[in-house]
């Protein structure tokens, strides 16, 4: 079958999905404080129309799935629906996106079930700030992550949002405690995307000033990273670790863009920072079948736009990240 190609040329063969809008935390640059406004659980695709959907794409030529959310693991029976999707062939990288809060009860049972790689989020090791940030406990992330470890989990990369005036000062701590525990470290800029992202955009800083500021501190020389995403690599000389810098406004990496997002309600998003969108979940509860499904996908691509506007347009994406499945 031919690969989904979209109108700029672009191979798409990555699917985000969101297994859930809800989360255990509230990170104020994701979520508002005390949100309540979740998607009807009668709307979330059930796991055989996830795994539908799922198929199709993998039948198109995906390899790659990164389960997501808002927060994944709160989505009840998540290792089930894992070992589904590792199951499907042609799918061979699934990985999750996810806070650790509850990963301690779940690591061995999500490598069991064929999840490869985890990127937990986690923007300071300090737990009154984490807590400031978050709204939760730093010490279950911990745990999580150690699980994590123990469970034989390899690469784990760790996301931190760099925010002037509320985390830049923790990356050197953040860069010795992954060198400790041979995580990954990724930093991430942020993005306008709800009030609450728009907010933090305040804090806004481009990442260029953080590398410059580790330059004083440590040697970084080039480094590669396995992985579909838009992170460029550096090393820290002397060490194992890698430093991933994810640029979405500062330099942006539209033109390689090979995913698309997939909600919990069944809305294939085609871009994180554009509104452009096709809804599946009627098609699927009508009873459509493969042809017309995979005819469904093909014109949700031909959607895609060639770039976001975060910069130009920041007040454009009113939905939150945790609603897209970041
Ligand atoms: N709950 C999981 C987690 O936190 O990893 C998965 C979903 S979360 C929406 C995915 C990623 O989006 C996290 O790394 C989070 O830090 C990031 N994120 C959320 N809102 C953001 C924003 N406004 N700007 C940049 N990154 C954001
Ligand atoms: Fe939840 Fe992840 Fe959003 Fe934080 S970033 S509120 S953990 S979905």
């Amino acid at each position: 079958m031919n690969p989904l190609i979209d109108p700029f040329g672009r191979s798409i063969e990555y699917v985000r999905l969101s297994v859930t809008d809800r989360c255990d935390l509230r990170c104020f640059y994701c979520m508002p404080k005390g949100f309540n406004d979740f998607e009807a659980p009668e709307h979330w695709l059930n796991f055989d129309e996830i795994e539908r959907v799922i198929g199709a794409f993998a039948r198109l030529g995906t390899r790659r799935v990164r389960i997501t959310g808002g927060e994944p693991l709160v989505r009840k029976g998540l290792p089930g629906l894992a070992a589904r999707l590792h199951a499907l062939p042609g799918i061979d990288d699934l990985s999750l996106s996810t806070n650790a809060v509850q990963l301690a009860r779940h690591a061995s049972e999500l490598r069991i079930a064929g999840v490869q790689r985890l990127n937990i989020s986690l923007d300071t090791i300090d737990p009154q700030r984490f807590r400031e940030i978050t709204g939760g406990k730093l010490e279950k992330v911990i745990d999580g992550l150690m699980a994590a470890k123990t469970a034989g989990f390899s690469p784990i990369k760790i996301n931190m949002v760099v925010m002037k005036g509320i985390n830049d000062n923790d990356v050197e701590a953040m860069v010795e405690f992954c060198i400790e525990h041979s995580f990954t470290l990724r930093f991430i800029e942020t993005m306008p995307m709800g009030d609450t992202g728009r907010e933090a955009n305040a804090h806004f800083l481009d990442l260029h000033t953080v590398r410059k500021r580790l330059e004083r501190r440590y040697e970084l020389v080039p480094g590669v990273m396995p992985g579909g995403g838009p992170a460029r690599y550096m090393r820290v000389a002397g060490t194992e670790l890698r430093l991933g810098f994810i640029t979405p406004l500062s330099q942006h990496f539209c033109e390689t863009c090979n995913r698309v997002r997939l909600s919990v309600d069944g809305t294939l998003y085609l871009c994180l920072g554009q509104e452009h969108k096709f809804e599946l979940r009627p098609l699927l509860r009508a009873g459509v079948d493969d042809d017309a499904l995979n005819t469904a996908i093909r014109e949700a691509i031909a959607l895609k736009p060639e770039r976001h506007e975060f910069n130009d347009k920041p007040g454009q994406v009113v939905r939150f990240m945790s609603m897209t499945g970041g």
